[in-house]
């Protein structure tokens, strides 16, 4: 009878056993339909995050993404209040959980991190979040590994369990490929940009030489027509330079110098550089700057391109006669560039756009020359140099573009 019993209730067992295995790939298989639905980075991120929490009863997750650049690791989502601060803080790889996943491409459970030396503290710093458990799975692509998912504090006093490890991995495998497409798509996306950009330039010089053609025409109009065309042509040919430059930064194939820069004399070179173009319309430039700047380490050539973007963008979108003001202070960290100009300023729907490539402020196509790409290789300089980039304007009085370089002779990004 005995028997019988532990019989049936083996069988009860089993069938329990298959009905949760059923159930778990039931949630697989949502799972992996909700993951592929996106191609957009941002919005997978976050999806991927929600699923992680909800999957492992967990109060939050992170993800941190390898930089193929620089080899770095990087937090790019992390859901929680806060959690918008933590976009792109650099994770170390040697003496962090997310580190050690990357290192050995195998899960880590931490129950209680204050006491796991490995945890990154730093961010709960940041966010104002309390961490205590952490299991953390690597984000792998064909034997690749493309950075880490993280579930932060299990909500059941039990803890992380195997298959909360088994779940998780399965979940990022799917993860990880849909990254990567995603990625992928950005990249096909940009292309089509750059292409429709460089498409209005050639249809303009195409469209102009065919009239060239024409029978009859008056000798002056041709001038004019030939002109459209020069000018249109050296639009085309600065547009791909800016964006091969770009492009480059981009992909990390532009390594930044490390030397002593002394910004005092970046500034007086630069406005050497722009006083012809400057004087032609009688804008008046000046440097404002203590005689003893302290020294920096970085890129001096790629520094000066900053400063000529801005200053050239000064004097373009000054008016006759106005003043463009290159100042530098220095704080206790970081020294910081200001260039003003007295132009026409720039509307406040349009600043947070600015930097962004190809923008240009509406109308501003008609009358100036450009490629809507000096701001982002700006942006991008500085940022490899580990500063930031800021503008303050005001429409009829000006526009100042400010951007800070730190004073320690800090790690430059490459
Ligand atoms: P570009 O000058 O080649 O168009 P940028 O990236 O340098 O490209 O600038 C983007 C846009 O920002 C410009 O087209 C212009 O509309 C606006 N802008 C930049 N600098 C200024 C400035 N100092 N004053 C007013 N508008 C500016």
């Amino acid at each position: 009878m005995n028997k019988e019993t532990n019989k049936v209730e083996t069988l009860q067992a089993l069938v329990k056993r298959q009905k949760e295995e059923i159930a778990r790939l039931q949630r697989m298989l949502e799972v992996s339909r909700e993951i592929n639905s996106t191609l957009d980075l941002r919005e997978l991120l976050t999806d991927i995050q929600h699923i992680a929490t909800a999957l492992t009863v967990t109060e939050a997750s992170s993800i941190m993404l390898l930089d193929k650049k620089t080899g770095e690791l990087y937090f790019e989502a992390a859901t929680g209040e806060a959690s918008g601060e933590l976009t792109r803080i650099a994770v170390p790889i040697d003496g962090s959980i997310a580190g050690e996943v990357v290192k050995t491409g195998k899960p880590v459970i931490v129950a209680d991190v204050r006491k796991d030396p490995r945890h990154y503290d730093q961010v709960d710093d940041i966010t104002k979040f309390s961490t205590k458990s952490i299991l953390a799975v690597p984000l792998i692509v064909k034997d690749k590994i493309i950075g880490v998912v993280e579930v932060v504090n299990k909500l059941e006093e039990s803890g992380f369990t195997q298959e909360d490890v088994d779940v998780l991995t399965t979940m990022a495998s799917q993860a990880a490929v849909a990254i990567e497409n995603a990625r992928l798509f950005q990249q096909s996306d940009l292309i089509s940009e750059v292409v429709h950009e460089l498409r209005t330039p050639v249809t303009s010089i195409v469209g102009y030489a065919q009239m060239l053609k024409l029978p009859d025409i008056p000798a002056q109009t041709k001038q004019q027509f030939a002109e459209i065309i020069r000018r249109e042509a050296t639009r085309l040919g600065n547009m791909v330079n800016d964006f091969l430059d770009w492009a480059r930064l981009e992909s990390g194939r532009t390594r930044l110098a490390k030397e002593p820069v002394d910004m005092r004399a970046v500034a007086e070179e630069t406005i050497l550089v722009m006083r012809p173009q400057a004087d032609h319309r009688d804008i008046t430039m000046s440097l404002q700057a203590p005689d003893d700047v302290p020294v920096i380490v970085g890129d001096s050539k790629r520094l000066k391109q900053v400063l000529l973007n801005l200053t050239s963008n000064a004097v373009k979108y000054n008016q006759d006669g106005g003043r463009v003001e290159v100042k530098i202070a220095v704080g206790p960290e970081a020294l910081s560039v200001s260039v003003s100009d007295t132009g026409p300023g720039i509307a406040p729907e349009d600043l947070p756009n600015i930097f962004q490539r190809f923008y240009r402020v509406a109308g501003t196509e008609d009358h100036v020359k450009g490629t809507g790409l000096g701001l982002c290789v700006a942006k991008r300089i500085v940022e490899m140099h580990g500063g930031e980039i800021t503008v303050e304007s005001e429409l009829g009085v000006g526009t100042t573009f400010t951007f800070t370089l730190p004073i320690a002779t800090g790690k430059l990004s490459t």
